[in-house]
């Protein structure tokens, strides 16, 4: 802990003091720009990779960057989180962005490894739909290439399920929301988003974060030739 006693004096002395007038104007409210939902892994810090400052990105993080799809009459912290960001704060775009090397999804593709963690294992169960995607598409696939390919899909399995939260279904019908599916590679520090164009995880340009996922597309399904975003 003495790391983090020691990072927080430093915070409040040198980065705190020096920016007194952002942080007062923080103090304000705020006006983040996205909805950035992704893994808690430590390794993957959403304002480093974005180089974003305090107020400008809102983050949901768990194991497995998962929507939990809307349930009526039982919201999850994630469904809260959601309504708030777009309805409360009006944010226009949500990411949902997956990382290589993920535990969650090593673990998903390894069920003995969550033996004696029941939590974990239901959580993971909204992964599922990802597993039985590359099992029955990506047959082909082995060890580290199935792995990448269940992080792909498994960010393509969220986003279906955020599209069912009632707040962001009318935020799509009204043109007013944009999705957006990266994915984060830690090896390189590379972010690839999902193009629809061409059905693959390309590496992120300009253009492709201004227009998102096109409105209301459906993913294609992928066929057992599709490369797998080699770059990933
Ligand atoms: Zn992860």
């Amino acid at each position: 802990m003495e790391k983090l006693v020691q990072g927080i004096h430093r915070f409040q002395c040198d980065v705190f003091a020096r920016n007194l007038d952002f942080y007062r104007k923080l103090v304000d409210g705020q006006q983040p720009q996205a909805l950035f939902i992704t893994c808690s892994d430590s390794r993957v810090v959403p304002d480093i990779i974005c180089q974003t400052d305090p107020g400008e990105l809102f983050v949901i993080r768990n194991a497995g960057n998962i929507v939990p799809p809307h349930t009526p009459g039982n919201p999850s912290g994630e469904a809260a989180t959601i309504e708030y960001a777009i309805k409360g704060l009006g944010i226009r775009n949500v990411i949902v962005c997956g990382h290589t090397r993920c535990g969650a999804m090593k673990a998903v593709g390894n069920p003995d490894s969550t033996a004696g963690m029941p939590r974990v294992r239901q959580w993971l169960e909204h992964a599922q739909a990802g597993v039985e995607i590359v099992c029955s598409c990506y047959h082909q696939l082995q060890d580290e290439a199935r792995e990448k390919v269940l992080i792909q899909e498994n960010v393509l399995v969220q986003i279906e399920n955020l599209r069912t939260h009632p707040a962001v279904a009318a935020a799509l019908a009204a043109g007013e929301l944009k999705i957006h599916a990266w994915v984060y590679k830690m090896e390189t520090g590379q972010v690839f988003a999902y193009d629809t164009a061409v059905g693959q995880f390309t590496p992120l340009t300009r253009e492709g974060a201004e227009a998102g996922l096109a409105v209301g597309h459906a993913r294609p399904i992928p066929s057992r030739d599709r490369t797998v975003a080699e770059a990933i």
